[in-house]
């Protein structure tokens, strides 16, 4: 064989591994990319940033041309669903350009889902815009439905203005999810009739237990409730029959017999999801994790900024998903700093 040919097919080798999936370790196919494309938020939940953060300098903040290049690649190698997070993802500056710029994406094919998760708050704004751009279905993250104990949870949010935006996500045709994250005696017993409002209105529902992400100022063993007590309690008043659906997330998922609806029990501290996980985490810096829940990430910034060719970036995606580990190993209340804290990075810096 001839010099050249062997080098050709070397190449031919190489794109053709260029264009496979993303297969981690443990043969699990990472088809979900979560990207935070922000760290700020207008709220300041009491579980998830303390009330005086010191956000990101902006040359650290990839732009959105950046973002899109770094979704694009993941694209490229097989990624079928980018859910758009943070922080607040539509309190960045024109984030609807991001949209925009993603849903060519949908419309080749490439991208099965761009999805959004968000507190509502500016929803009202820009719904029909994102429906426009392709988007179908939407997570939105209430925790209660008492307009005061809705800003004690937020500190700075709004419950009418969320409500707003549902109504708006509704007028245009998003199908909506509630995301509730279950906190010991703050909404403990509020949460069946979140539930029913939920699936009285139409919506999709999941319970999310307390994570340990992020020094937070206060305490995580006192705010953690288990889903298996939340579980008890809702059987009292309903039947809730196990289901086989899943979305390729970490829900477990539930009907209510009574309502007729569908119920998501996330349960990180439970339940071990991990075993088929098919998702990473790209932070708003440009850092990719892994994993939710360990530390080992991979610097995508400088592999971009170094180059106007994707090479780089690819090779380093590639070595990345190859340390993907099995699992996470979160646990509430044995942190060296005793706040129920194992991982220092907050929520809403790899998104939730
Ligand atoms: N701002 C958007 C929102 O509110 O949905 C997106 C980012 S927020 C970090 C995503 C989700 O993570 C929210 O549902 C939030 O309640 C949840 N979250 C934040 N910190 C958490 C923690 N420590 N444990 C469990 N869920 C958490």
């Amino acid at each position: 064989m001839s010099q050249d040919i062997e080098n050709q097919d070397i190449s031919a080798a190489l794109v053709a591994s260029r264009q496979g999936q993303l297969i981690d370790p443990f043969g699990r196919t990472v088809s979900y990319l979560r990207v935070s494309v922000t760290d700020r938020c207008d709220f300041r939940c009491v579980y998830c940033m303390s009330e005086h953060m010191t956000f990101l300098p902006k040359r650290e903040i990839l732009s959105l041309e950046e973002l899109d290049r770094l979704c694009s690649a993941f694209v490229s190698r097989g990624v079928r669903k980018i859910r758009i997070t943070g922080g607040e993802p539509l309190v960045r500056r024109n984030i609807m350009q991001l949209f925009k710029g993603l849903s060519r994406h949908l419309d080749s094919g490439a991208l099965e889902e761009l999805t959004l998760t968000t507190n509502g708050s500016q929803l009202a704004r820009f719904a029909a815009q994102l429906y426009g751009f392709g988007m179908r279905r939407i997570n939105v993250s209430i925790d209660t439905l008492d307009p005061r104990k809705f800003r004690d949870i937020t500190r700075w949010g709004d419950l009418a203005k969320v409500r707003a935006g549902l109504d708006a996500a509704v007028a245009a045709g998003l199908a909506v999810k509630i995301n509730t994250v279950a906190l010991k005696g703050v909404n403990e017993h509020e949460l069946a009739d979140m539930i029913a409002w939920a699936h009285g209105n139409g919506f999709d529902i999941t319970l999310i237990e307390t994570m340990p992400l992020g020094d937070i100022g206060g305490d995580r063993v006192d705010q953690y409730l288990p889903l298996s007590v939340v579980r008890e309690k809702l059987s009292e008043r309903w039947t809730l029959e196990d289901i086989a659906y899943k979305t390729g997330g970490p829900a477990r998922y539930v009907t209510v017999r009574e309502t007729g609806g569908r119920l998501g029990l996330i349960t990180p501290l439970t339940h071990n999801f991990c075993e088929s996980c098919n998702r990473v985490r790209l932070t708003c810096t440009g850092t990719l994790y892994m994993c939710l829940g360990q530390n080992d990430a991979a610097d995508l910034r400088a592999p971009l900024r170094a180059s106007e060719s994707n090479d780089a970036v690819l090779q380093t995606i590639d070595e990345a998903i190859g340390r993907k580990p099995e699992g996470h190993d979160f646990v509430i209340g044995r942190s060296p700093g005793g706040s129920g804290t194992s991982l220092a990075r907050h929520m809403s810096v790899t998104g939730g």
